[in-house]
């Protein structure tokens, strides 16, 4: 017997682990989400890895795809926006991400009402000032989300992520509702 040819054999369990441990992985500046390193590099739009985008678009080509009047999608766009600030992200869609979690998580706004708010401030603008992302941990990221069966559990994972990244910016939670009161949004 070939003992060479039997060690490199592609079944043999040793063979697969040493390759698993030697995969490089890449950690995703804004969800620190830890991904199998394909040298994408950073995104442009938000301060992620190109490799954490590509989840956040699956999440976002499954979610327009049901054309729901709730307008989920929203959530998605709010939850992973305010999880990835800094970098190139503009200051703006920080804050509307932020505005837009406040409306959802305490005042039960739909992704299609948040876009209204979202259209309304937009008529205002504002310079809005760099915001400084939570020092806390993560709870749940996008992966999270993609690993729930698609339907309604799916869906309930993705408001969790909601309100977990909303629960993490509480260092902006009263900058964020005044703002909301200031220009109308909410009515007390
Ligand atoms: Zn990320």
């Amino acid at each position: 017997m070939d003992r060479t040819r039997s060690r490199s054999h592609p079944y043999n369990p040793e063979n697969r682990k040493v390759k698993q441990m030697s995969a490089p992985l890449i950690a995703c500046p804004g969800c620190h989400l830890k991904l199998s390193d394909r040298g994408l590099g950073l995104d442009e739009r938000y301060h992620a890895v190109r490799e954490c985008v590509e989840l956040y678009e699956e999440l976002t080509a499954y979610n327009i795809m049901k054309q729901d009047l709730f307008f989920i999608h929203q959530l998605a766009v709010d939850a992973y926006a305010a999880q990835h600030v800094g970098g190139n992200m503009k200051n703006i869609t920080a804050v509307f991400a932020l505005v837009g979690l406040y409306l959802f998580n305490e005042y039960g706004y739909t992704g299609r009402q948040v876009q209204l708010a979202h259209m309304q401030l937009a008529r205002n603008r504002i310079e809005w000032p760099a915001l400084a992302p939570p020092e806390h941990p993560w709870a749940m990221n996008v992966q999270d989300v993609l690993a729930a069966p698609e339907g309604d559990e799916r869906d309930e994972r993705l408001k969790q992520w909601s309100a977990s990244v909303w629960a993490n910016w509480r260092h902006q939670h009263d900058w964020i509702r005044s703002i909301c009161r200031e220009h109308r949004l909410v009515t007390d």
